[in-house]
This record gives structure tokens, C-alpha cells and sequence, in this order.
């Protein structure tokens, strides 16, 4: 048996293009890190990794499971992007050959009860306060345990996006001073997708990007959103001018008009609070949403579509309508669409051949 879904489709090409299209921005000798953490930032790990493997130089994960799975497909790089937790993770960690960020004292404790010098990343707090070491705190640490050993310094930007930001000057300051402090074996890393495309000379020894590679970056056309996300349209009907659509009659007709339900909704990761007149794309032209957003269904207004049956698909995101769009007139971010689609929602992954 058949039955219908909305499907997400996940396009292998457009992920390496978009790769490319960063690593030309990068100084000679910056590595690139493919952050793939929270499952490829909801692309599928291992599928992201078996297309990629050959452009990154490293990965960089939160989850030692998700460490795990990549190693079975790769001999290269990958970064614990939180390090460690507990003694068992280092022995998981070591076990696997993974590189770890240690961002306070308790994990430094950790790796100092078991001699364990290898493959570090210090992560330093310039102003994001969330994670990282104080910089007199780590400047101790150094001077004691790190001063002739070899390890990654990095750090963390707060608004890489925004180019004219004061903190991110406030950031870049504090790390090169703390750098010029360091041995000659140190190696910086603080660029995330934001910072290689505002701020291309802070690339580095390593850059760490997540958001371009799946096109969630919104500020140069040329990255591409790697993700469809489309849904059947299972109703149409006709209503009057006054006529009110959905949950609490929240869109009321101004005309006469056609409203197409789909197999979309809350439950499949469409958030609740999707506006009426965010844009979505039926038959290659544009539609909006009327109407709040169900469990299980959405309702958009198709007046104006031409040529518009039962079982044709509505876009909500892809290649032609840029995730961008979606998350910027919902008050939202393309992360958080890329990670929020449901596990009921068919996953397609067509790979590069
Ligand atoms: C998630 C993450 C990144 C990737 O950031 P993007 O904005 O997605 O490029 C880089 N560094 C760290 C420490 C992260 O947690």
C-alpha cells in the first residue's frame, strides 16, 4: 500500500556546491570543517558524509553517537564540539580517535586525571557567554599545563551576520591578542559560516561551517537551500468575501476565493506560528498561507494559481524558494527548519552520482 506524504527531499549536489562555492573564500591554508552536528543539521549524517567526504578536511559533531557513525565512514578529523563530559566519554572519545573542545575547568580536570594532552580545542570566551574559558582562567591553564604543547585555540562569534556589529570587533581583538600569548604549534580557529563570508581574513587554520553548506545563509544568492520541503494538496474548495479559514477564524476572505488544504502541519515540524502570507510555491508560481496551521494540515490561498488540482505538491522551502524566505517572515531562522522536520515527514536523499 501506497499512501500519501509530505516528503523532505535532500539534494547531495547542491550541499557540495555550495562547499565549493565557501572553500573559495578561504585563505591558502585554512582547513574547512563541516559542522554536521544534529544530524547534518536535519540533512541525514551519514548520507551528508558519504557526499562530502572528499571536500572536508574535518566534522565537527556535539553527540558522540553522531562522532561514532562518522568514523565508520571517515578516516578524517572530527571535532567533539563540546568535548567531553565524563571520564567514560574521554575513554569513548580517545576510542575513536576524536579531536574534543574543552570549554571550562571541570573538563580540563577530566582530561588532566588522565594525562590527556591530545587533540584539544581551548575554547575561549570573547563575549558570547556560553561557553569557553575566561581568558585569565585559561591564560593559568596555559601557563601550567599548555605552554609547550600543541593544541586549537578557538573561539566563538555572537553576530557573524552582521558585518557591522561592534562585537564583532570586540571578539576579533580579544582573540589575536590572546593568540600572539600562544606557542608557535597553536593553531585558530573561529570562523563559522557567517565570519568566512563578512570577515574572510579571520579564516584562520580552520573554519567551522554549518549553515552554508545546507544554503541557510541568506545574504549571498549564490548558496543554495539544499532542502525541499513539500507537502499533497488533498482539498479545494471555494469561499465567499467574509468567510473566515482555520483555528479561530484567524484569515477572514476580502474576496471571493480559492483555499487548498495540504498534508502539512505542526506535527510534521511546520511551526504554529507561520504567518498568513508567508510564501510558498505550487506549480512554480507563488501562493501564501491563509490560515493558522494544524496538527496535521495547513491552508493557503491558491486564487490566484492557475492550473491547481488535488495531489499537485506545495513548496514550503527549496532550491527556486530560499529557506531564507520562510524563516525571515516568521521571525525565525533557517536552522530551525532544517532541524525541526518530523521523523513521520519521508525523508528522500538523492545523492550525487
Ligand atoms: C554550530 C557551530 C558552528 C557552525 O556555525 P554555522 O553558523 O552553522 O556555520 C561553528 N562553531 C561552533 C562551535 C558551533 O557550535
Amino acid at each position: 500500500m501506497t499512501s500519501i506524504n509530505s516528503e523532505l527531499i535532500i539534494d547531495g549536489k547542491i550541499l557540495r556546491k555550495n562547499i565549493s562555492y565557501i572553500k573559495e573564500k578561504l585563505k591558502d591554508k585554512s582547513k574547512f570543517m563541516a559542522v554536521i552536528k544534529s544530524d547534518a543539521y536535519g540533512h541525514h549524517l551519514e548520507n551528508v558524509v558519504k557526499d562530502i567526504d572528499d571536500l572536508a578536511d574535518g566534522y565537527g559533531v556535539v553527540r558522540l553517537n553522531e562522532a561514532k557513525k562518522i568514523r565508520n565512514l571517515s578516516d578524517k578529523k572530527i571535532l567533539l564540539m563540546q568535548g567531553i563530559y565524563s571520564k567514560d566519554e574521554l575513554l569513548e572519545a580517545k576510542e575513536l580517535n576524536l579531536d574534543m573542545v574543552v570549554h571550562n575547568s571541570d573538563q580540563f580536570q577530566i582530561l588532566k586525571d588522565n594525562n590527556f594532552y591530545n587533540n584539544l580545542w581551548l575554547k575561549i570566551n570573547t563575549g558570547m557567554n556560553r561557553l569557553g574559558f575566561e581568558i585569565k582562567e585559561f591564560l593559568e591553564i596555559y601557563d601550567e599545563h599548555l605552554h609547550d604543547k600543541k593544541f586549537t585555540l578557538m573561539t566563538h562569534l555572537a553576530a557573524s551576520n552582521d558585518k557591522d556589529s561592534l562585537s564583532n570587533k570586540n571578539q576579533f581583538k580579544l582573540f589575536d591578542d590572546l593568540s600572539k600569548k600562544m606557542n608557535k604549534d597553536v593553531d585558530l580557529s573561529i570562523a563559522n559560516t557567517g565570519c568566512v563570508m563578512n570577515f574572510p581574513e579571520y579564516t584562520y587554520d580552520w573554519v567551522r561551517c554549518g549553515i552554508g553548506i545546507y544554503g541557510g545563509y541568506f545574504k549571498d544568492q549564490e548558496i543554495k537551500t539544499a532542502m525541499t520541503l513539500r507537502s499533497p494538496i488533498v482539498n479545494i474548495r471555494q469561499i465567499k468575501k467574509g468567510e473566515r479559514v482555520g483555528y479561530d477564524g484567524r484569515a477572514e476572505a476580502q474576496d471571493n476565493m480559492s483555499i487548498a488544504t495540504v498534508y502539512l502541519g505542526y506535527a510534521d515540524g511546520l511551526p504554529l506560528k507561520i504567518k498568513d502570507g508567508t510564501r510558498v510555491m505550487i506549480n512554480n508560481q507563488i501562493a501564501e498561507v491563509f490560515g493558522r496551521v494544524s496538527m496535521d494540515l495547513t491552508t493557503i490561498d491558491i486564487s490566484n494559481i492557475e492550473n491547481c488540482s488535488i495531489g499537485d505538491w506545495c513548496e514550503f522551502f527549496s532550491e527556486d524558494l530560499p529557506m531564507s524566505n520562510i524563516a525571515i517572515s516568521n521571525d525565525l531562522i533557517s536552522y530551525y527548519f532544517m532541524t525541526g522536520v518530523k521523523s513521520r515527514v519521508k525523508k528522500v536523499y538523492k545523492r550525487t552520482d
